[in-house]
């Protein structure tokens, strides 16, 4: 990893939840990947157009592409 790059944090590839730990609290996959762009807050997801593409249905922080 390149110095002074900022380490991301996993997230989920099943659900694309950005998570703290070892495993996903919501789908409970363990698949995580550290490679993802874009940075997604979903506050209402009943709301929110993004989520219902994404098949979000909880509040959160969520990446957009996860490679
Ligand atoms: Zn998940």
């Amino acid at each position: 990893m390149p110095a002074g790059k900022k380490k991301q944090a996993p997230v989920c590839r099943e659900c694309h939840r950005v998570i703290d730990g070892e495993a996903c609290a919501i789908c409970g996959g363990s698949t995580l990947s550290t490679d993802w762009a874009g940075y997604l807050i979903i506050i209402k997801p009943d709301e929110s157009e993004v989520a219902r593409r994404m098949n979000i249905k909880l509040a959160g922080r969520y990446a957009l592409k996860v490679r």
